[in-house]
């Protein structure tokens, strides 16, 4: 079968979600919430731990981070609000990807992103990277009432396309949502280690640096 399409994961994937995160939480602690220096150090690790690679729920992590830090300035609420307004600010993508996609792109794939997440908020984030025109289809989870590894989200995204999922070709950093997801769908898989899911042994292949995935997407063609 002949690949015409890319689909990505947007964090860890495209975008460098640790980085940003950290920018975010610095600007957040030292200019918006004014805390003293000394404070911001654990501020920020506090809200990591909570955080936990994005599984906590933002209202669970900024109500107990108000109780804690006293930040009665402002309500839990705010907060909320506060970093689903800001985070887009503060959004760097991984090293090499634009070079990856533009490169995909000229070469006549459909490109296209599948994310687990809130929605406006990853749509304004990959607007902010000033990547979306790059993608025919950009499915979040929370706009479609389904979320990776399930089924129903890759083929979704396929439809959108209308392109096979045996055509297509998935690019993610989390080996069970992504890797294993895509895969029972139908697609061809693509695993980008990270710092928190180092190797996966069930990918049909592992792209460590984004400038290879155009050969990477090539071999898998032949
Ligand atoms: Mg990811």
């Amino acid at each position: 079968m002949t690949i015409k399409a890319v689909l990505f994961d947007l964090d860890e994937t495209i975008l460098d979600r640790s980085r940003s995160l950290e920018l975010f939480l610095t600007w957040e602690a030292s200019e918006y919430l004014n805390l003293p220096y000394a404070e911001c150090e654990r501020y920020i690790e506090r809200f990591l731990e909570l955080d936990d690679n994005g599984m906590g729920s933002k209202t669970d992590i900024y109500s107990l981070l108000w109780k804690e830090f006293g930040l009665y300035e402002h309500t839990a609420e705010d907060l909320v609000a506060n970093y689903y307004a800001s985070f887009q600010r503060f959004v760097c993508e991984k090293r090499h990807v634009d070079q990856a996609i533009s490169m995909l792109k000229s070469q006549g794939y459909t490109l296209g992103v599948v994310s687990n997440g809130p929605t406006p908020f990853q749509e304004n984030n990959l607007q902010a990277l000033g990547l979306t025109s790059f993608f025919e289809t950009i499915v979040i989870s929370a706009a479609v009432d389904c979320r990776k590894p399930d089924l129903e989200i890759f083929t979704l995204a396929c439809d959108n396309i209308g392109v096979e999922p045996s055509a297509c070709i998935f690019v993610g950093d989390n080996p069970e949502a992504d890797i294993r997801g895509a895969s029972a769908a139908g697609m061809f898989t693509v695993f980008v280690p990270t710092r928190r899911y180092q190797a996966c042994s069930f990918a049909n292949k592992v792209c460590r640096d984004m400038r290879d995935l155009p050969a990477v997407v090539l071999e898998a063609n032949t």
